[in-house]
């Protein structure tokens, strides 16, 4: 499809979908690639997959992004809410018939350094009539002064946000070797995460709002992707089952999209099997949608970011067009 112009600083570079028919819609703006994905729930509610930056050099071990990173020379700009409120509005208006909206920021870049467009975004979408929005972060990293802001929103108006938590690897040299930009131990973070479902579980307004979303009210959730050789061991499940024991925060097994490097762990079934049965808290598998547009848990459209360098390359991305796009 030819680049359809939104306004003097949005252009649509693709419509994609996939057969499960999640869509992905590629954005350009002056400061960089905005990419939206979204999600058709079977409950009447859409949920949009949404980035906090035009790039991430976080380098996460297992980021289809960013797993190439070294000698890329791109910074991680925050994307402005002006913008980032236009793409939505124009997905929403063209494309979507549902009235319950979840914005899920767990696209490209890390929530906490750019928390002031998930405010921004709340701000601006509390004047919409006729529709009622739910707010989610996946974070890397949960820092006190994160909190201390999100906190401060809530003391002003009870800003529904449920914090899912990446962890990844029970053990923190194992966790910071595949998320460098992990700062705080794990236990720091799980204190930090407690906390909030602490305060927000006695918040009527918020756990109103997140019962319209999600299966359960509680406001936070640990992430896992089970991956060989690297998390998968008897010690990581028999950490991560104490993790449950002690704070009770429930947990979400993300099936991994293995990347050039990296392998779903063979253990995957055996954990499931254990951790239904002793996980110290409520217990899912998730197959994240979307895996042949790049929307699945880590995966994004490179192509846009980083170019097609070989012809190889571009070849492979025009065979993938031809493939999932929607002229
Ligand atoms: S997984 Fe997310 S936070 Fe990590 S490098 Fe990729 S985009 Fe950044």
């Amino acid at each position: 499809m030819k680049a359809i112009k939104i306004n003097k600083n949005l252009k649509l570079l693709g419509r994609f979908r996939d057969e499960d028919s999640t869509e992905k819609f590629v954005f350009d703006s002056p400061r960089g690639i905005i990419e939206l994905t979204w999600v058709r729930n079977k409950k009447g509610i859409s949920v949009f997959c949404l980035p906090t930056h035009h790039y991430c050099n976080l380098g996460c071990k297992f980021c289809h992004l960013t797993e190439e990173h070294e000698g890329i020379d791109k910074k991680m700009i925050p994307i402005k809410a002006e913008d980032l409120s236009v793409a939505l509005d124009y997905v929403m208006a063209n494309y979507v018939k549902d009235k319950k909206i979840l914005l899920s920021f767990m696209g490209v870049g890390e929530p906490f350094l750019n928390l002031d467009l998930i405010f921004k975004m709340f701000d601006l979408n509390k004047h919409k009539k006729g529709f009622v929005f739910g707010y989610a972060l996946a974070t890397m990293m949960l820092s006190p002064t994160g909190f201390k802001k999100i906190y401060q929103r809530i003391k002003q108006d009870d800003i529904p946000i449920k914090i899912h938590f990446s962890l990844h690897s029970p053990i923190d040299k194992i966790r910071h070797s595949i998320i460098p930009s992990s700062r705080d131990t794990i236990s720091q973070c799980l204190k930090q995460l407690k906390k909030y479902q602490i305060i927000v579980k006695n918040k009527k307004e918020i756990t109103n709002n997140l019962s319209k979303f999600h299966k359960t009210t509680d406001p936070v959730e640990i992430h896992y992707a089970i991956i060989k050789d690297i998390n998968d061991s008897e010690k990581d499940l028999i950490k991560l089952i104490n993790i449950g024991k002690e704070y009770e925060i429930p947990l979400k097994i993300l099936k991994f999209n293995p990347t050039e490097s990296l392998e779903r762990s063979r253990q995957e079934q055996n954990w499931i099997k254990r951790l239904k049965a002793e996980y110290g808290a409520s217990f899912a598998y998730y197959a994240p949608p979307g895996p042949n547009i790049g929307s699945s848990c880590g995966q994004f459209t490179k192509h846009y970011y980083l170019g097609s360098h070989s012809k190889e390359q571009l070849k492979e991305f025009n065979k993938w067009k031809l493939q999932y796009e929607v002229r």
